[in-house]
C-alpha cells in the first residue's frame, strides 16, 4: 500500500461510513469486536481533515440487539465524546441490488455514504476459517439475508457482497483478536494494526498472520475473482512496545494448553500471539511432536544459547530457529511440522 494519506484533498461534505465488527455484546478485550479506542482515534483523525458527517453502523449477527452491542463495546461513550452517529443498521430500510446478475439485500445507508471504512477484528471463524474485512461486510445485509447466505455457503455470497459494496478502506484490528470462534472467548493478543485500500490483499496478508494459507480461506480468491481486489502485499504497522493497559477477557483455557511446553521471556504479542495461532493449527493438523516441543519465545532470550526450539529472531541463538521479527504464523506452523 502507497503511504500516502487516503482521504488527503478529501472534500469535506463526504459522509464516511465506519463499519466495525460487533458481531456480539461483548468488549473488545473478548476478542470478538473492534476496540473502540481504534474507532475513536479513526474518527479523530477524520476530523482533523475537516470531514464532520460519521457514521458507525452495524448489525450485529441474528439474535443479537445491535444497540446492546454498542454499548457493550462502549461506543455508545465514543458516539458522545466525538459526536459521530451511531446507526443500528437492522432499524434501516434495505435496498435490492444485483451483481453480474446476483440478487442480494442490503442495507440502503451503506451505499449512500461515500466513504466506507472497514474496521474488522482479524479472528478465525468455524465456518469459514478466517473472518477479516470480506467477511465483515455481512453486517451490512439484514437478518434474513445473513440467513440466506449460511444456507448458500457464505463463500460465494460474501465474495460478490464484496462487490456490491465497496470498502474504500480497511483498517485491520488485530490488537486482539479469537483464536477459535468469531464471537471471542479464546483471546489472543497480537497488538497490530493492518492498513490498506484493498480488501482482498488485507484478507490474504492476515491470513498468513494466523497460520492459514489464503487458498484454504475459499471466498479470497473468489472475491479476487470477481475483481474485488488482489492478494498483493500490504504494509503494516505495528505498535513498538506491547500496550500494557490492554487486559484481557479470561480465555477458555485452550491457549493456556497450547502454550503449556512455551518459554517466554519478554515476547512481543506480536511473537507470542502467532506463536498461538500457529500452535493452534498444528493441534488441527495432529503434529503432536509439535505440541510436546520446548520453544523459546522473547526478547529476553536475546543473545543466549539455546537447546531447542527458538520462535523469532531474538531466540536466533537456539539449536533451531524460526526466524523473523515477528514470524509469520504460517512459518512457525511449516517449520514445526516437520519434527
Ligand atoms: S523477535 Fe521481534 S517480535 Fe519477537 S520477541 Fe523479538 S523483538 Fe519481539
Amino acid at each position: 500500500m502507497a503511504e500516502a494519506d487516503p482521504l488527503a484533498g478529501a472534500d469535506p461534505s463526504m459522509s464516511i461510513c465506519i463499519k466495525p465488527n460487533l458481531v456480539v455484546a461483548k468488549p473488545a478485550s473478548s476478542g470478538a469486536t473492534t476496540s473502540p479506542e481504534l474507532v475513536e482515534a479513526v474518527i479523530e483523525y477524520l476530523y482533523s481533515k475537516g470531514l464532520r458527517t460519521v457514521y458507525i453502523m452495524e448489525s450485529s449477527v441474528v439474535g443479537i440487539d445491535t444497540m446492546r452491542a454498542f454499548a457493550a463495546c462502549g461506543y455508545d461513550k465514543v458516539a458522545q465524546r466525538t459526536g459521530a452517529e451511531l446507526v443500528d443498521l437492522k432499524r434501516t430500510e434495505t435496498a435490492d441490488v444485483s451483481v453480474d446478475g446476483y440478487r442480494m439485500t442490503v442495507f440502503r445507508k451503506v451505499l449512500e455514504v461515500d466513504y466506507l471504512i472497514n474496521m474488522p477484528v482479524l479472528k478465525a471463524h468455524c465456518q469459514t476459517l478466517m473472518t477479516c474485512a470480506l467477511k465483515n461486510l455481512k453486517g451490512c445485509i439484514p437478518d434474513s439475508e445473513k440467513r440466506r447466505f449460511h444456507r448458500l455457503g457464505l463463500h460465494e455470497p460474501i465474495a460478490r457482497l464484496n462487490r456490491a459494496i465497496k470498502s474504500h478502506f480497511v483498517i485491520v484490528d488485530a490488537l486482539c483478536g479469537d483464536l477459535t470462534f468469531e464471537e471471542g472467548g479464546s483471546p489472543v493478543r497480537m497488538d497490530r494494526i493492518v492498513a490498506c485500500e484493498d480488501p482482498v490483499a488485507v484478507d490474504a496478508y492476515c491470513a498468513r498472520l494466523i497460520g492459514l494459507d489464503p487458498q484454504s480461506v475459499e471466498y479470497i480468491g473468489q472475491a479476487e475473482r470477481y475483481g474485488v481486489g488482489r492478494a498483493e502485499p500490504v504494509t503494516v504497522i505495528e505498535s513498538g512496545e506491547p500496550a500494557g493497559s490492554l487486559e484481557l477477557q479470561k480465555p477458555s483455557g485452550l491457549v493456556a494448553r497450547l502454550t503449556r511446553n512455551v518459554h517466554s521471556k519478554q515476547a512481543c504479542s506480536a511473537c507470542f500471539g502467532g506463536l498461538v495461532h500457529a500452535l493452534y493449527r498444528l493441534q488441527e493438523l495432529g503434529a503432536q511432536r509439535a505440541l510436546e516441543a520446548d520453544l523459546y519465545v522473547g526478547q529476553g532470550y536475546r543473545g543466549v544459547t539455546l537447546d531447542g526450539f527458538g520462535i523469532g529472531d531474538c531466540a536466533g541463538k537456539s539449536s533451531h530457529c524460526v526466524r523473523g521479527c515477528p514470524p509469520k504464523a504460517e512459518d512457525i506452523v511449516r517449520a514445526l511440522r516437520e519434527l
